[in-house]
């Protein structure tokens, strides 16, 4: 078997939409027969899979008085990748907001290949801003030039193509899906006039479940479209209802849920609530006020076995839901996009660390002025944002040591010493109705340098959120619908058969402020580390050792 059949009929690689080939596509649009070929003993091609052997090197270390003991770790694993991508739904919580409406009618212009006016020009739809679809890695070099060759992300392995998405979902306003664009007031207008009668043909969102206690009071006007009671055993058979039938009617292999609705205020922990699986499963029955309609989604598709994937910063990952997930071998992932504010100080407040420079203070503000301003300008609903944006730098200020002090053992808890040094961060945010969905954010780093001097530097960052936010909604659907196709086998414990992976889809992290890992893990918020771990994991999965950046043959005669 060749490892890559030459055309795209065999139903191996995405359908080719025959709507996309009258004009030229944006390369981030464009399909590729040809992705890549592993020619080695490391890497075999089958009908069905890609299996490839990969050794995860680490080290162990122990410290014992001071003198730190290293002993490097070699862990055999092998990785199979089904080549059949899902023919895949996305199903939208929220699917009439900003960013549900843009998702939807930029898919729409991909697909159909509608080009716009815009007082610079002609427009062309393309996928900018989506990791996997816009950004290359490095393969290797090329032996008879020496120079380096880079292939675009998405032609590593097996991806579904985002025009190829079925979309769907649910919303509690019941504006048509043209109507809520327009509302959305995102995109040009020639775009907008052009893509409506394919945002019609969508039509209205499903009704969907509205507890008016967990989103602002001025949300409310909004909800003219909701499923009527408050038993929410009901409402939770309604939601999986729903995913099936969505399901059926497209012939979908697999759905991907995914919350884009309005942050929530965070939910309660309670004992015995929801803090186990059987106890959050019991508290759905007795229609408990504190289980939230994100975490009713999430048993839905847990239920289901499909992933439900969290782009809000609220808490739908109550403890019971992370054990349902493993219950089930579901896969989840979360929390908040990661779109423009925090993603830069994920980058900056490590290049300050690693450049041995001491931040002291981080000071961001926000005004925006589109619906997602409106719900945050609510005390609660802000609270969670504020937890989402505030532990970024943490995993920067525990690695460096010299710079910050570490927590005192045995310090009384709650005080300075107990919780280690820290940068002093805040966030502010405010809604100014008239940026719409402008968000300006402004950022000033203030940090200690050489023999006591300071260094302040001032970040204005504006920047149109929907667009922002919309790709990275796909590159976590594309990449979530990936993950569920690789399974792996851990050959130095003797695994026999391959496992799906762990519930938890911490490779999802790149694109999300708060990222959810598995319990008891360490949160890697450093966002170079998170590609790099995306990419050797990618690269893993057809036999590739990691992304070094050694260059050996440079830095020898
Ligand atoms: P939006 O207010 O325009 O859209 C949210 C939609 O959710 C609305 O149409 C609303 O009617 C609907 N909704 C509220 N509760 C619902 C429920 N229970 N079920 C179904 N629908 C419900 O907001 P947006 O700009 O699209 O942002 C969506 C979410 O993404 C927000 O929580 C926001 O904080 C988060 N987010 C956005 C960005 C970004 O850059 N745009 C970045 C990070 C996070």
């Amino acid at each position: 078997m060749a490892p890559y059949p030459t055309a795209n009929s065999s139903g191996l690689n995405t359908p080719e939409s025959e709507l996309e080939s009258v004009l030229p596509v944006h390369p981030t649009a464009a399909r590729r027969p040809n992705p890549i070929v592993v020619q080695s003993e490391q890497t075999a091609y089958s009908d069905e899979y890609i299996t490839s052997s990969f050794t995860n090197r680490g080290a162990a270390v122990t410290v014992t008085d001071g003198q730190y003991l290293v002993t490097p770790t070699a862990q055999q694993y092998e990785l199979q990748t089904a080549r059949k991508v899902a023919k895949t739904g996305l199903m939208m919580v929220g699917w009439g907001g900003n960013n549900g409406t843009t998702l939807s009618a930029t898919i729409l212009a991909n697909r159909h290949n509608i080009v716009w006016h815009t007082k610079s020009g002609v427009q062309q739809p393309n996928y900018i801003g989506s990791l996997l679809r816009a950004s290359t890695v490095r393969l290797g070099s090329d032996p008879s030039t020496g120079k380096d060759v880079h292939v675009p992300v998405s032609d590593v392995l097996p991806m579904v193509h985002p025009n190829d998405l079925v979309l769907g979902g649910w919303d509690i306003s019941g504006a048509r899906m043209d109507e809520a664009m327009k509302r959305a007031q995102v995109l040009d207008w020639d775009l907008q006039r052009q893509v409506m009668p394919h945002m019609a043909a969508l039509g209205k969102p499903l009704p969907s479940i509205y507890y008016p206690d967990f989103i602002a009071a001025n949300q409310e006007a909004r909800a003219d479209h909701v499923v009527p009671g408050k038993d929410k055993q009901a409402h939770l058979e309604q939601l999986r209802a729903d995913i099936r039938r969505f399901k059926a009617e497209h012939a979908l292999d697999r759905a991907v849920i995914f919350w884009t609705a309005n942050t929530e205020r965070y939910s309660d922990i309670i004992p015995g609530v929801n803090d186990t699986a059987d106890a959050l499963l019991a508290s759905i029955k007795a229609s408990h006020s504190e289980v939230s309609p994100s975490t009713l989604f999430a048993v839905a598709a847990i239920l289901e076995g499909e992933p439900f994937v969290n782009g809000a910063p609220q808490n739908t990952f109550v403890p019971g839901v992370i054990q349902l997930a493993e219950r089930h071998k579901s896969f989840i992932g979360g929390d908040d996009l990661k779109s423009g504010q925090t993603k830069l100080k994920s980058v900056l407040a490590e290049f300050l660390v690693n450049a041995g420079i001491k931040p002291l203070s981080i000071a961001s503000y926000n005004h925006l002025g589109n619906n997602d301003g409106h719900n945050l300008s609510a005390e609660p609903q802000f609270k969670s944002k504020e937890i989402s944006k505030s532990s970024v730098v943490d995993d920067m200020v525990e690695a460096n040591h010299l710079l910050f002090k570490r927590p005192e053992p045995g310090a009384v808890k709650g005080t300075k010493a107990a919780k280690g040094e820290h940068p002093d961060h805040i966030v502010v945010i405010k809604y100014v109705p008239a940026v719409g969905d402008s968000k300006r954010a402004i950022d000033e780093y203030y940090s200690e340098i050489f023999c006591g001097g300071r260094s302040t530097i001032n970040i204005f960052n504006e920047c149109e959120d929907s667009l922002l936010a919309t790709p990275l909604i796909l590159d976590l659907t594309i990449l979530t619908e990936l993950l569920t196709r690789v399974k792996y086998r851990d050959v130095s414990a003797g695994q026999a058969e391959f496992s799906p992976l762990y519930s938890v889809l911490s490779l999802l992290s790149y694109m999300l402020k708060a990222p959810l890992v598995k319990p008891g893990t360490d949160v890697v918020n450093s966002l170079n580390r998170q590609r790099n771990a995306l990419e050797t994991f990618m690269k893993a999965c057809i036999g590739l050792e990691g992304s070094s950046d050694l260059l050996m043959e440079t830095r020898i005669w």
